[in-house]
């Protein structure tokens, strides 16, 4: 098996690419075949053309951050021999990967900050062309955010729906039990946007409870959740799936798991705070980092991945080693589109929802850890707090939330959608 990573031209990160190189194999198979092996990536200044001796399907482009890189993602085709000799423009070395055995990445390091322009496919298939622009320090770290572009599909291709840009292969632990894929819901259009929402806690754990009325985090989420996919269905303009639609209990990995098999866009957790202090209250946005923001944050943390020992599973979960590959890459382009959304949910949500002044925290979540689906964990409000469990426990409250979440995420795909067809973020 000739899989991992290889370098051509000054390589920048010389020993973080022979440990990947090793744990590659663990976590990457290359399957052999005739798909459009990359045959050659010729740079000219700013312009590359990148070259396969067979058709592939398509390709996608995105941009990354410290250091700063260009990846490409080309679906059908495999890694192949090229050369790469540096011109005077902004790319100082060429890498290649096989992400999986449908889909080869070649990886741009760049000298100088650049955007993307004039990506397209050529129309037989077995060439992809564009070209960088240079731009500012700050222009650059806008452009991370915006996520991915795709290369313009010859015609004939686009009667090949690619419903997932791409997939990375990791291995998840086996679930403890046989979870059943739930249901999809809303738009009909398998080409739209799947959003997963789930409902936190559930079964044997209860969550966090107000000690005066009773009120339980697991029930108070499960109407919220449904309430929300009610809205999406209602709306139709993506499709909808809940881990759980009734009291049942599912470990962390189970719940992003069936984001992951379902093949989601977007994965939303819900949830609702506890604190001591009664007097606290207003809803939060959570998205991954290996560093919590703050004590706050990591005392979440801590409270919510509990769920999994409560059953006694041992969801030790990925080595480091497999997660440092991930978080270099796929999932921190994943952790950029999660920020970008909480940001979104926040300013379309708060008319309906009372949000904390510091709404947008970051935690080591458990379940936020699906390496490519872009994820979040939204604390609704405090459940420990009078008036907030009064708001999250009436049909008034869920309606609420449940409006200002489905304005966040199709405002969301709408972005994506725009991007992709070259309309906004030019
Ligand atoms: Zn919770």
């Amino acid at each position: 098996m000739k899989i991992g990573w290889t370098a051509n031209g000054r390589a920048l990160h010389k020993q973080r690419m022979f440990q990947s190189l090793a744990l590659a194999g663990m976590i990457i198979a290359a399957a052999p075949g005739s798909a459009g092996g990359i045959a050659g990536v010729d740079v000219r200044d700013d312009d590359v053309v990148v070259r396969f001796d067979g058709r592939i399907d398509g390709a996608s482009a995105f941009l990354l951050d410290a250091p700063r890189r260009v990846a490409l993602d080309i679906d059908g085709a495999q890694m192949g021999r090229f050369q790469f000799a540096p011109g005077k423009g902004s790319i100082a070395a060429v890498r290649q990967g096989q992400l999986n055995s449908g889909t080869a990445r070649v990886v741009l390091d760049l000298s100088s900050p650049a955007t993307l322009g004039n990506l397209q496919m050529a129309p037989d298939g077995k060439s992809l062309s564009f070209s960088l622009q240079g731009v500012s320090d700050t222009r650059f770290r806008s452009e991370v955010g915006k996520g991915r572009t795709r290369f313009d599909a010859p015609v004939d291709m686009a009667a090949r729906p690619q419903k997932r840009i791409h997939s990375i292969t990791v291995p998840i632990p086996a679930a403890a039990r046989g979870v059943a894929l739930p249901a999809v819901e809303g738009a009909h259009d398998g080409a739209r946007p799947l959003v997963v929402i789930d409902a936190g806690h559930g079964g044997h754990d209860p969550g966090a409870i107000n000690k005066d009325n009773g009120k339980r985090e697991k029930d108070v989420t499960l109407a919220i959740a449904q309430a929300i996919r009610d809205q999406l269905v209602k709306s139709g303009r993506v499709r909808v799936a809940l881990t759980r639609d009734d009291d049942k209990f599912l470990v962390l990995q189970e719940r992003y798991g069936i984001a992951r098999k379902l093949g989601a866009d977007l994965f939303i957790s819900i949830h609702a705070d506890a604190a001591e202090n009664t007097e606290a209250h207003g809803a939060t946005v959570y998205t991954l980092s290996e560093t919590a923001s703050d004590r706050e944050a990591a005392r979440l943390a801590a409270r919510e991945n509990k769920a999994d020992i409560i059953n006694g599973v041992n969801l030790g979960g990925q080595s480091g080693d497999v997660s440092s590959i991930l978080i270099d890459l796929t999932q921190r382009e994943s952790m950029n589109i999660s920020a970008s959304f909480a940001r979104l949910l926040q300013r379309e949500a708060a008319p309906y929802v009372p949000f904390r002044s510091a709404y947008h925290r970051f935690a080591s979540l458990m379940v936020l850890k699906a390496p490519d689906t872009p994820s979040i964990l939204f604390e609704t409000g405090y459940i420990s707090n009078e008036a907030d469990s009064a708001f999250l426990s009436s049909r008034d409250g869920q309606q609420k939330i449940a409006r200002g979440v489905a304005r966040a995420i199709e405002v969301h795909f709408a972005r994506k959608l725009a991007m992709r067809d070259g309309t906004a973020g030019g």
